[in-house]
């Protein structure tokens, strides 16, 4: 089998990743995988069985019930459950901060690894998430961070949320932005930072054009 490609696109919540990641898979014919999906996932599950998705021990003990895969119809992922889609659910708010306290759940990074790693054997990926380079996939050949500040991050959510007809308050928003980026970058395991080869890009002032033609360039010229 021919070698296969990898794109790891990490960086803290709401820094455009999943768009601009569709964006280049699009171009370059690579599938895109949304590994926030994943864990997203998990904390549905977790809630949807009663459980407290900060309660450690018991989130990691209901994995054993747990069967997660990715199903992909006209290029858009879908998350399956148990044989159940909850591509919609699992992007409510209150989902984001449940993902969030699962992330940091040794056993929960572990059941999630083979799958992550599976789907980039077998497939051109662009992956996007926290740790795609730094652990999931070390040897990929493009490697970016995308960061932008949390106050713009904060109202592209704002408006993200607007269009989708959730009510959602921008400081609230701001609020949780950096309460997820200090959970994120402060866990034991697998917390985000930078690979120390990434390309980083910090994207408060460039438009979505600018942030997608920038990447591809720098994917063409390697
Ligand atoms: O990217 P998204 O906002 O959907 O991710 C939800 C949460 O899942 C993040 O805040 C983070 O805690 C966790 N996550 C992670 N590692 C990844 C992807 C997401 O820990 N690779």
């Amino acid at each position: 089998m021919d070698e296969k490609i990898a794109v790891a696109i990490d960086g803290p919540a709401a820094a455009g990743k999943s768009s601009i990641a569709k964006a280049l898979a699009e171009k370059f014919g690579y599938i895109y995988v949304d590994t926030g999906a994943l864990y997203r996932a998990v904390a549905f599950f977790a809630s949807e069985s009663g459980i407290d998705t900060q309660d450690e021990k018991k989130v990691a003990e209901c994995l054993k019930g747990l069967k997660i895969s990715l199903e992909y119809k006209n290029g858009n992922q879908r998350v399956i459950v148990n044989g159940k889609d909850v591509s919609e659910i699992i992007r409510l708010p209150k989902m984001s901060m449940a993902a969030s306290d699962v992330s940091k759940i040794k056993e929960v990074r572990a059941f999630l690894l083979d799958l992550q790693r599976d789907l980039a054997k077998n497939n051109n990926v662009i992956m996007d998430g926290r740790d795609i380079a730094t652990v999931i996939l070390p040897d990929a050949k493009y490697k970016f961070f995308l960061t932008a500040s949390p106050e713009i991050r904060a109202k592209r959510r704002f408006l993200e949320f607007k269009e989708k007809g959730i009510e959602k308050d921008y400081d609230s928003l701001l609020k949780e932005t950096k309460k997820r980026d200090y959970n994120d970058s402060n866990r034991e395991i697998a917390p985000l930072k930078p690979h120390k080869d990434a390309i980083i890009v910090d994207s408060s002032d460039m438009t979505f054009d600018e942030v997608v033609r920038y990447m591809a360039r720098r994917m063409e010229d390697q």
